[in-house]
């Protein structure tokens, strides 16, 4: 099965292992794709700064990015892009020890993140997951956005002063309320 997996975000980690706790490494992150879900785009590429800690057990994953993401306008449904800062701080766990190479026993933590059999970081995932959590709920296109009319569905931001003489009044009834049958002027 074909794996979407950039080189990019993968880091090898084995020197960074047989460092010593505290030990770093900085990388600059410029990312212009990642798929994130289904009804999430990216609007603009993923940059910043990403920062690898040897502690006394794992590898910790500090990474500072901006992206922008495409939404729609919870009011009135005009497309958006919406800027994001995300943070992230990910502890990775060894899969095969650094000097042994003998597999780790992962049973005490196996939802831990996991660098692979090779000592390969992989941040696809906490990049990804930090940024469908940083989704914005109630996106607007400008914080005085009027929104549609409840009505009829018209954009009020396109037509100041519309409103409807009765707000209850379907306007299909509205416009049969306004109808009168034609006076009998036949003399
Ligand atoms: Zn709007
Ligand atoms: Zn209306």
């Amino acid at each position: 099965m074909w794996r979407w997996r950039p080189t990019v975000l993968s880091y090898n980690v084995a020197d960074l292992l047989r460092a010593a706790p505290g030990a770093q490494q900085r990388f600059q992150l410029e990312l212009p794709e990642l798929p994130l879900s289904d009804d999430l785009r990216l609007a603009a590429p993923i940059a910043g700064q990403l920062r690898l800690i040897r502690t006394g057990r794992s590898v910790l994953a500090q990474a500072e990015l901006s992206t922008a993401l495409e939404g729609a306008c919870s009011r009135c449904l005009r497309p958006v892009v919406a800027p994001i800062d995300v943070t992230i701080e990910e502890e990775a766990l060894p899969l095969v020890d650094i000097d042994s190479g003998l597999p780790v026993d992962v049973s005490g933590e196996p939802d831990a993140l996991r660098l692979d059999a090779h000592h390969e970081l992989d941040m696809a995932t906490p990049i990804r997951e930090a940024i469908v959590l940083a989704e914005p709920i109630n996106l607007l296109c400008r914080p005085d956005c009027a929104g549609l009319c409840q009505v009829c569905g018209i954009d009020l931001n396109e037509n100041e002063g519309h409103s409807h003489a009765d707000q209850d009044v379907d306007p299909r009834l509205a416009a049969l309320a306004d109808w009168q049958p034609a006076a009998d002027n036949s003399d």
